[in-house]
Formats: C-alpha cells, structure tokens, sequence
C-alpha cells in the first residue's frame, strides 16, 4: 500500500487525527516478529470507539502477549472513504497502516444494530469477500462479540464466529487454538469445529434453522453431533483475578469518555424488565476497593489524565462506593485529580457522595425515572417512587444545582396517555420543588431538560414477547408529549421513532435479513445512527425488494412458545423466569432487588458459588 498517499489523503479529510494513530500509549511491535496479527474493528468513528471499555480491554491484553500483536481500526467517515476508494486505498489498521486483508484475524464489537452495514462496509473496503460462503481459508478470520453477539443472527453469514459473554479467557483460548491449528496445518473448518467446542464461541453455519408457514421458526439445530446444541456465554468468576489494562492509549481530539476508565462491577440485580445489559450480564460481580485503587494508580500515573470515571451499570450500587469514593479522593487530592460517576441511579443518589464528585455538578444531575407513573414504573420494575425523585430533586436544588435531566421511554408495553401525562406532571412538580427551595438567587437558571426514547423490546428480556409500537404510534405520543411539556424552563428532546423502529427490526431479527443488511448497505446505507446519514427511506427500499416485511419483527406480539432466533443461546437467566416476569410486569407486580433475594433467574447454575 502506498503509505506516502494516506499520509496526504488523510491531511485532506475532516478530522484526520481519527486515522493518524500514533498516540501517546499506542502499542508499537514489529509485525514479523509475531505468529498472530489481529485487528480490533469497532464500526463507528474513532471518537466513539475509543471511548469503548472492551476495546481498551482487549487491545492491551492481546498486545501483552507476545505472539499478537492487536492494532485498531475505525469506520472512515464518508469523506475519508471516498478518498480510498478514489485512490484504492485499502482498509488499513491504525497502529501500522498495513491492510487488513493480510491480517490473521479481524474481530468486531457489535455494541448497537444500526452499526451493522458499517461492518460490510470496512469489510468491502478491506477488499475482504462479505460472507463466508465467499471467503476462503487465505482470507482473515472474521469474529464478533459484544452485546448484539447474543442475536448475531441477523449478521450470521458475514461472520465465522462469534463470542458470547466476557472476552477475557476466552480470547486467550481462541488464540491459543488458532496458533495450535496454524502450526499443524488444519485448515480453517477443522479449527472452527475445534473453537465450537469452546464455551462461549458460537459458529453460525453449524447450525440450521428451519421455518414454519406463518414464518416463525420452527427449529434450530446443529448440523452434526460434533458442536453443542446450545452455547452458553463465558462468564468470568473473579474480578479482581481477571485481566484489566494498566494503561489506556490517550487519544489527540475529545472523545465521548476522555479520561480513565475503571470498571467497578459487571452485572446488574435490579432486574429492569426493558433492560437487556441488566440480564445478559448478571451476575453481580464486583472488584474490591483495593484492587481498584492500585488500578486507579497506575492508570493515573501512565495516561496523565486527571479524571477518573466510575464505570459499571449502575455505579451507586456499587456495595463499597462511599469507601472508594472517599479513598480515591484522598489518594488523588494532591494531584488534583477529579472523580466522576457517570450512571447514577435515583435511588442510590446520595447528596453527600455526589458533592464530592465534579462531573455531576459539571452536568447537571441525571434521573432515569423510565415512565410517568407509578403504575407503569412498576410494570417495568422500576422500583422507585416519585418520593425517590423529590427527595433527590430537592437535595440537589438545596446544593446549588439548576440543571436536572430526566430520561424517560415511550412505547413500554401497557402504556396509556395517563403515563404520558405524567412525564409533564413530573416536570412541572420539579419545576415548582425549585421555585419552593431556591427562594431567591438563580431563579432564571433552572433548566429541566427531559429527553425520551422509543422502547425497543429486545431479546433475552421479559419483554422479547411483545410487539413495539408502531412508528405512527410512537409519533402520534411524541407529538403529544411536545404539547405537555410547553412548560417554561423545560426543553424535551426525542429519538427518531424511524431508527428505534429499525433497531427492533434486527435485535429480534433472524438469518433472513442478512439479506436486507447487505441491499441495504448496496445501496448506499453506512453510519445508520448517525441523524444526518440515516437513510430510512432506503431501507425501506431495501427490505421491498428482498421481500421481507420488516413489520414481521418489529410490531408482532409473540405466543408463549415461539421459538426465538436466539433460543440455542444460553445467557443463564431462562426463558421460563422471563416469561414469568412478563407475567408480573402485566399484573404490575414487583420483583425485588436479587441481591436481598435470590428471585431465580436461573444465572446461578452457571457456576458454583457464582452469585453473591
Ligand atoms: S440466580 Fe438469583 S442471585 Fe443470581 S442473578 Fe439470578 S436472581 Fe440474582
């Protein structure tokens, strides 16, 4: 590849420093002195995938090995990629600019559907064959993980395999097994056959799925008896054990999450009947305060930076938060080094912690009360009351806040014009608590700025059952919220009912629309979250001419036994415990916080001892 014309392509695209590499704590090895070269593939833009937990994760605990070396790569934005394209340019890894098309294994994190055309993009633009009827054994390995993993079936022809649950141990495992493979000269299907047996991978072409007449499945099964009828995620046991970077690659331009990033826990108890991350990563597993400390330390002392984040689910759950909080203060106080908390949650607000922590008083405070009402909070076991909010609300007015954010979903199952009323309820109770706490300065500054989201039902959630709302529906409540909430000091942003639409369409999709992703990104579809290159007209286009009715996946209530396209996936909480929480939810009944009692998700039989 002629490095000397990137160079110049790159001076002549907006932000280049999203493609220049180099940055401080890059890892730089000589590529021939390795067995194994892998690129790390996040299919957005630098600023967002640089800002991704398990990337940073990964790439530094592959590059401790020293038989790997792992470089990065980044969807182009449509400028740079017409510059390649232009002047043949093929998608090349940051830390090197090599093409990846002569790397051993390309891996993506699948963190939201609408990045999935992004993916066949930087394929195409690796000058790699999308699917793997194309490729051959010469071509890169091409693998997936991260949350959609877990209904990857959408994507099933253009990956070979891919990761369910917790990358740590089990890319370790992969890469061991690729080498071992390489070196006694298997080929590529003989290795695939050897990865299928390794708890968490999961290759989609071993298994096959038919379809009854009314086009719901009707089964799914594995092609031979050599792979697992089902694949069970990789979930790792000690945190504290487990491998976490002691550096970070410091990135040039802002990004979404510019500082340190410690992550205090994985999982969730909750058990938020909308919330996919809260089931899919169960269960709660926590590093103690001393390992994060010595974590905090290091990362401090090689990034330079001078902000640390609290990163997990729900950080205010953390069961030690008040004593790592307090310690990180006094350890770092001296190097003025500040602490931010980035996922409250309204009920473990405590005025005192969060005044001692800037990002909150930065930003203003943010509330996730999710509904209007009491009766639909408790619908989706939100346990939490409107004295919850009040009670925070005021504290934080008392201290000096004006600004709260406040976000809420439309389109919950059960919902009625009531709940939506109650969003304008709620914010003009906020408004009036400041006016009555705050009785003299700072009147003029209160801003109450309340945005919602359409709801997505997603797999593995006491919800995969029900049907979303259609996109009239979702509209027809958005309009409706504008006019509640014409209240002065108060803004109300919304999401576009067309993409959330989209997003239901493919987290609950099944192998049928692969088709679709790729006529779609044919025709011109790449960065769907993006507002301003979203083309939903297209898609639309798109799904008209493979024939398949999107409205199929998005906007149908499902029967009790249907069999969904992510049934040979076990995540640990079971289907039955799902549908019994469904049933609660309908009977607005609460399940209470699994941390006081086990409620039986079914997540402890994955391992001894494995729940707190
Ligand atoms: S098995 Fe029980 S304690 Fe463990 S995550 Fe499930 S509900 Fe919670």
């Amino acid at each position: 590849m002629d490095k000397k014309l990137l160079d110049r392509l790159i001076g002549q695209v907006e932000k280049p420093v999203r493609y220049m590499g180099n940055e401080y704590n890059m890892v730089i090895k000589d590529p021939n002195r390795v067995d194994i070269r892998f690129a790390f593939a996040f299919p957005d833009v630098y600023e967002v995938g640089m800002s991704h937990m398990g990337m940073k994760i990964l790439y530094h605990m592959i590059n401790d090995r020293e038989d790997a070396y792992c470089e990065r790569v980044f969807a182009p934005w449509p400028d740079m990629e017409q510059k390649m394209r232009e002047n043949n340019i093929p998608m090349f890894a940051l830390e090197t600019k090599d093409p990846i098309k002569d790397f051993d294994i390309i891996g993506f994190t699948l963190q939201y559907e609408l990045s999935y055309t992004n993916v066949l993009n930087i394929l195409d633009l690796a000058q790699i064959p999308l699917t793997w009827q194309e490729r051959s054994n010469d071509h890169p390995l091409i693998i997936a993980g991260g949350p959609c993993a877990y209904n990857v079936e959408p994507m099933a022809d253009f990956f070979d395999l891919v990761v369910m649950g917790e990358g740590e141990e089990v890319t370790h495992e992969l890469l061991d097994l690729y080498l071992d493979c390489k070196k006694q000269g298997l080929d590529r299907l003989e290795f695939l056959y050897r990865a299928a047996n390794i708890e968490g991978v999961y290759v989609p072409r071993f298994y096959t799925v038919e379809y009854k007449e009314d086009g719901t499945i009707s089964k799914i099964e594995p092609i031979n008896e050599r792979v697992p009828k089902t694949i069970r995620k990789r979930i790792i046991k000690d945190l504290d054990k487990v491998y976490y970077p002691e550096t970070m690659v410091v990135p040039y331009m802002n990004i979404v999450h510019d500082r340190v990033m410690l992550e205090v826990f994985r999982g969730c108890t909750r058990g938020c009947r909308f919330c996919q991350a809260g089931m899919i990563y169960r269960p709660v597993r926590e590093r103690t305060p001393k390992k994060l400390l010595e974590l905090a330390e290091r990362l401090i002392k090689n990034t330079g930076y001078e902000e640390i984040s609290l990163s997990s689910l729900s950080t205010g759950d953390y069961s030690q938060l008040e004593k790592l909080v307090r310690e990180l203060m006094a350890r770092f106080k001296d190097k003025k080094v500040g602490l931010s908390l980035p996922s409250l949650r309204l009920d473990s607000f405590e005025k005192e912690l969060a005044d001692q922590v800037q990002e909150v008083r930065k930003t203003g405070l943010t509330f996730a009360p999710e509904a209007g009402s009491q009766r639909l909070r408790d619908v989706i076991n939100k346990g939490i009351t409107e004295d919850d909010l009040m009670g925070s609300v005021e504290d934080a007015f008392k201290s000096g806040w004006t600004t709260v954010k406040l976000y809420f979903m439309m389109g919950l199952p059960e919902e009625t014009e009531e709940d939506l009323k109650g969003i304008g309820e709620l914010a003009r109770k906020i408004k009036d608590c400041y006016f009555n706490t705050v009785k003299e300065k700072g009147k003029k500054a209160l801003r109450i700025n309340i945005s919602t989201s359409s709801f997505v039902p997603k797999p593995f959630t006491p919800f995969q059952w029900v049907a979303q709302n259609s996109m009239e529906e979702l509209d027809r409540k958005q309009n409706f919220l504008q006019k509640e909430l014409r209240i002065k000091n108060v803004q109300y942003s919304w999401s576009d009912s067309r993409a959330s639409f989209l997003e239901a369409v493919f987290a609950r999709g099944d192998r049928r629309l692969g088709k679709v992703i790729k006529k779609a990104w044919q025709k011109g579809c790449t960065f769907d979250g993006w507002a301003e290159l979203f083309k939903f007209d297209t898609w639309m286009e798109a799904f008209e001419e493979e024939g398949i009715d999107p409205h199929f996946y998005a906007n149908r209530q499902r029967e009790i036994n249907e069999v969904f396209p992510w049934d040979h996936i076990d995540v640990g909480v079971t289907k039955k415990y799902l549908w019994r929480e469904y049933q609660k939810a309908l009977k607005m009944e609460l399940t209470e916080d699994c941390r006081l009692n086990c409620t039986g998700c079914g997540v402890s039989l994955l391992g001894e001892g494995i729940c707190p």
